[in-house]
């Protein structure tokens, strides 16, 4: 690490947001196209498309950089001085001149400041090939943190088999025709071939479990709706899903050992992965994989082995019309990705042992943004993408269907 000054790394953990950022802008226009297209009614807070809003922070960051101290300070107050704008305006039209009024008066404001800008924005275009390789490389998972992180580990008593290793696997319930719901923690009955025995709908919380400080002591209510612990669902769907990964531990591969190339570059690829339920738990729907220079490489939904029983389309944006097209299996992607990577190609991504878990995949060169960016109360507990993008890149990433603005 030595080797490299303070503003080459600082440049290169820029790219690799970027990068692990890229299969999900993918994911965002291939939703937002998507929506576009189908007739539905918008949803609550459309009234300002995200692009915009989003384009009135970056202005007023940009702005705020030249006056503040720190880049926080300044992205608060840009989030801070757009939301109020947003919450005052009843359409586009008027929040479109209420910003471009405010823009001004910061323009005015600022060139005023004797800071002038304080931060110069990195960029990258100077380092590819094996130059960026070798900076990734920095921010590669040692064997320790692989562990730590769950990733797949080859079973060495059983050939193209994971170990059973993940210390946060939940327990599984005794009687094989008995699953635990994943999202509402219901138990319900299936039978010989996964199949629900009873139709049963599940009513779940899709949030966090947050805990907020009142007078007297700490509460607990769930980030979705706000209700407290033990209240009824505010999701349903039609059906109780299970996670499964962990009893479906055959069909892995692993990355292949390649000659040093001649350029010392063996590659670096950013990577995403969709999944959705089927009758034996959570399995690969879709992946996208993206190259340092943003350009995709691969693209394509998956037909799962199973019967598929929810599409988690509301995470996924996979729908049953995506899948119904399509005819590659996970072992026809597993062929694609064994020629596109080699053993010491460097895969970044966020939280990417659920990727190479759902790609049934075995390898070791990681570039992990929830593990360069720990969160501070250490494991098991991750710093959600969203809000390392809006701290060191300045930018809102939508998340649920929903814009994102808090931190
Ligand atoms: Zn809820
Ligand atoms: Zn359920």
């Amino acid at each position: 690490m030595k080797d490299y000054s303070i503003q080459t790394l600082g440049r290169c953990i820029g790219a690799v947001l970027e990068l692990v950022l890229s299969p999900l802008n993918v994911k965002i226009i291939f939703q937002v196209s998507r929506r576009r297209k189908s007739s539905k009614v918008p949803g609550l807070g459309s009234k300002v498309p995200h692009d915009i809003r989003q384009r009135y922070v970056s202005f007023f960051l940009e702005e705020f950089l030249k006056v503040c101290a720190t880049v926080n300070e300044a992205f608060g107050k840009a989030l801070k001085e757009e939301k109020a704008i947003y919450d005052r305006c009843g359409s586009k039209n008027i929040y479109l001149n209420i910003a471009v009024n405010t823009l001004k008066k910061l323009r005015d404001h600022s060139s005023l400041s004797i800071h002038g800008k304080f931060l110069q924005k990195g960029k990258t275009d100077s380092f590819t090939g094996a130059a960026l390789y070798t900076l990734f490389k920095e921010y590669t998972l040692s064997e320790e943190q692989l562990k730590e992180n769950g990733f797949p580990e080859p079973n060495p008593e059983k050939p193209g088999s994971a170990l059973l290793c993940n210390r946060r696997a939940k327990t599984a319930a005794s009687d094989s025709f008995k699953r635990v719901c994943s999202r509402c923690g219901g138990i319900y009955t299936v039978t010989s071939s996964g199949r629900h025995v009873r139709k049963e709908e599940c009513n779940y919380h899709s949030g966090k479990v947050l805990r907020h400080k009142v007078p007297g002591g700490l509460e607990t209510r769930y980030s979705c709706c706000e209700g407290v612990i033990g209240s009824p669902g505010c999701q349903v769907a039609k059906l109780h899903v299970h996670d499964g990964r962990k009893e479906n531990m055959d069909g892995f591969v692993k990355t292949l050992i390649k000659p040093v190339p001649l350029d010392g570059n063996y590659g670096a690829f950013a990577l995403d992965c969709e999944m959705c339920y089927t009758t034996h738990g959570l399995e690969l729907t879709k992946v996208t994989i993206v190259d340092p220079s943003l350009h995709v490489v691969y693209d394509t939904f998956v037909k799962p082995d199973n019967e598929i029983i929810d599409f988690n389309t509301r995470l996924s944006g996979v729908t049953a019309e995506d899948v119904k097209s399509t005819v590659t299996s996970i072992r026809d992607v597993q062929a694609v990705l064994l020629n596109l990577f080699n053993a010491d190609t460097i895969l970044i991504g966020h939280s990417l042992e659920n990727d190479l878990f759902a790609l049934k995949l075995f390898h070791n060169k990681i570039a992990d943004t929830s593990v360069v960016f720990p969160h501070r109360l250490g494991l098991p507990h991750k710093r959600a993408l969203k809000n390392l993008v809006a701290d060191y890149l300045q930018r809102i990433i939508q998340d649920d269907g929903k814009t994102l603005l808090q931190m």
